[in-house]
């Protein structure tokens, strides 16, 4: 664990939390309405499929599929410069396959990296408090 994490943190709310508290437990769950099934993510109020607000935690296995990717070569943020060049990646999940959930994948140069790609969700504890979701291959 990084002894300062120079990366952006989350600040949960009162819809996010549960994802949030879940990712500490190294767990993962979305939100799923229960009127109609659909998932959804990020947490939200209401279903965008037929505007329910009943939703359950669903958990889900964290395997998943490399939907599309990005490298970085220019950061948003001029302290990411070191790390350049990183990927940013859309994973569809094999338990929720409408969502489509944006991270990164680790443990691959990024060269490697191809559509339909499995991957299965790794935890990374970033402080003491903050676990972030990311990538790799399986
Ligand atoms: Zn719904």
């Amino acid at each position: 664990m990084p002894d300062k994490y120079k990366y952006l943190l989350p600040l949960p709310d009162f819809e996010t939390k549960e994802w949030w508290g879940a990712l500490r437990w190294y767990e993962l769950v979305f939100q799923r309405c229960t009127r109609c099934q659909t998932f959804r993510h990020p947490p939200q109020g209401t279903c965008p499929r037929c505007y329910s607000e009943d939703h359950e935690w669903i958990k889900v296995s964290g395997r998943g599929i490399l939907y599309s990717y990005i490298t970085v070569w220019q950061p948003v943020l001029p302290q990411w410069r070191g790390d350049v060049p990183y990927n940013i990646v859309q994973v569809t999940l094999e338990d929720a396959p409408n969502i489509k959930i944006i991270g990164n994948v680790i443990g691959v140069d990024n060269s490697r990296l191809t559509i339909n790609m499995p991957l299965v969700a790794v935890f990374d504890d970033v402080t003491q408090e903050d676990t972030i979701l990311r990538w790799q291959p399986r």
